[in-house]
C-alpha cells in the first residue's frame, strides 16, 4: 500500500490480495497456527448435548478473554503515552525445535539437541528480542 500511495497508483488491501490469490491462483497464504485452550477446544469438539451443558462456562471464558483483550490494549495505549514511563511486553515460547532438523529419517533419530525460542515483544517499541 505505502510503494502503490508513493507511485499514485491505486492499491488493495491484504484481504483483497488473500481472496484473489486463493481463488484464482493455486496459491495460498500460510496459515499460523493458534495455541487453543482446552475449554475452547473441548467446547468445539462437544456433541449439541454436551455444548448445552457448558454454554454459561464457555460464554463466561469469551468475555473474561474480550475483557483480556480490552485491558491489553488499554495498557498498550498507556505505556505508549509519553507521559508514563511504562512498556507492555509479550512473550512466547514456540514449540521445541529438534535440532537437526529435515525430511530424512535418520534425522530423526539423530536429533540429540533441542532448541527453545522465548521471544519477547515490546508493544510500544515494536522491538522484538529471540532468545534461544
Ligand atoms: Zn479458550
Amino acid at each position: 500500500m505505502e510503494k502503490c500511495t508513493e507511485k499514485g497508483i491505486p492499491g488493495v488491501k491484504y484481504s483483497a490480495n488473500e481472496k484473489i490469490f486463493n481463488t484464482e491462483f493455486n496459491i495460498t497464504f500460510f496459515q499460523r497456527k493458534k495455541d487453543q485452550c482446552s475449554l475452547c477446544t473441548r467446547f468445539a469438539n462437544s456433541t449439541d448435548a454436551e455444548k448445552s451443558t457448558l454454554k454459561d462456562k464457555y460464554e463466561n471464558h469469551l468475555q473474561e478473554k474480550d475483557l483480556s483483550r480490552a485491558a491489553k490494549k488499554q495498557d498498550v495505549a498507556y505505556s505508549t503515552d509519553d507521559t508514563h514511563n511504562s512498556t507492555v511486553a509479550c512473550y512466547d515460547l514456540q514449540a521445541v525445535m529438534p535440532l537437526p532438523s529435515g525430511e530424512v529419517s535418520h534425522c530423526f533419530y539423530k536429533s540429540k539437541l533441542n532448541m527453545i525460542n522465548f521471544t519477547i515483544f515490546d508493544v510500544g517499541s515494536k522491538t522484538g528480542f529471540c532468545y534461544t
